[in-house]
């Protein structure tokens, strides 16, 4: 079993260079890869700015911080990953392009090195049904902003071997998350009871219960949570949050999950959130 030196994230998005980030400041040499030179680098000036702002508010030192940029590598070309042994994903939420990807890593790295993903609600045994060894995919579920949020949610595949879940307890507790371990199951752990309460909150400002202002107060005042559930989803992303209650209710068939009107008709309008500039909130 090779030791742990060399992390690949595949999407330099908004996960996947905080995963990169985070990975390069714990000493690890961290290979980025995104589909296009200009993506790839477009992740870089991500952590870069990231690092830049640790530097100002006297959180990073100058230092820690090139030596961190140092250890980072772009790239488009996937064959590049091959040296890593660990490898986390974070393209975009489709079954089939993860799949892909996974029997593409498959061929390219050594048979012990540890496929992750950081899909939020896919099933981590189909995504390892693609792979050549199905014993070392496991799921990395990294909160946004990754930097920031200690949670690493571990999913455990129906395949996932034990030294693959003792390799990456050793890589979460590197970079400094507080783990946990579930099983693979529809929304895991985190993503189930998150939506769960941002879809009842939904269901309640369509009902007139109160406004989403005084919703997103009950959850931070009455039991201290940094966020109202509203303002999370305006986060997240609308059509995100729907598409993951769409996915939960098709798999698991519980009324909790069977997506609001209002959220639709709010994802139909254009009107996704924050990056949209309005959702429940305008921005
Ligand atoms: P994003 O759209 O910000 O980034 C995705 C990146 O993948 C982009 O840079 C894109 O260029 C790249 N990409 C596109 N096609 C690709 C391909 N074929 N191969 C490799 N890369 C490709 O998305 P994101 O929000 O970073 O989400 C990535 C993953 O992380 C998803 O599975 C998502 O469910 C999960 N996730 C997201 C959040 C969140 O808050 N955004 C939180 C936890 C998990």
């Amino acid at each position: 079993m090779s030791e742990l030196t060399q992390v690949g994230v595949i999407g330099a998005g908004t996960m996947g260079h905080g995963i990169a980030q985070v990975s390069a400041q714990a000493g690890f040499s961290v290979v980025l890869y995104d589909v296009t030179t200009a993506a790839a680098e477009a992740g870089r000036a991500k952590i870069d700015k990231t690092l830049q702002v640790g530097v100002e508010k006297k959180k990073v030192t100058p230092e820690a911080r090139d030596a961190a940029l140092a250890r980072l590598t772009t790239t488009d070309a996937l064959e590049a990953l091959a040296p890593c042994e660990l490898i986390v994903e974070a393209a975009p939420e489709k079954l089939a392009l993860k799949q892909e990807l996974f029997a593409k890593l498959s061929r390219h790295c050594a048979p012990d090195a540890i496929l992750a993903s950081n899909t939020s609600s896919l099933s981590l045994t189909e995504i390892a049904a693609s792979a050549t060894h199905p014993g070392r995919v496991v799921g990395l579920h990294f909160f946004n902003p990754v930097h920031l949020m200690k949670l690493l949610e571990v999913v455990r595949a129906f395949q996932t071997s034990d030294e693959t879940i003792a390799r990456v307890r050793g890589y979460g507790a590197a970079i400094g998350k507080e783990l946990i371990v579930v099983k693979d199951s529809p929304g895991f752990a985190s993503s189930r009871l998150g939506v769960a309460l941002g879809l009842e909150a939904t269901r309640m400002l369509e009902e007139g219960v109160a406004s989403a202002e005084d919703i997103d107060r009950a959850m931070k005042l009455g039991y201290g949570h940094p966020m109202g559930p509203l303002e999370l989803g305006d986060l997240v992303g609308l059509d995100v949050r729907l598409a993951i209650a769409e996915y939960l209710y098709a798999e698991t068939g519980s009324p909790t999950f069977r997506p609001p009107q209002l959220l639709k008709k709010l994802v139909r309008a254009g009107k996704l959130g924050k990056k949209s500039g309005e959702g429940f909130y305008r921005y």
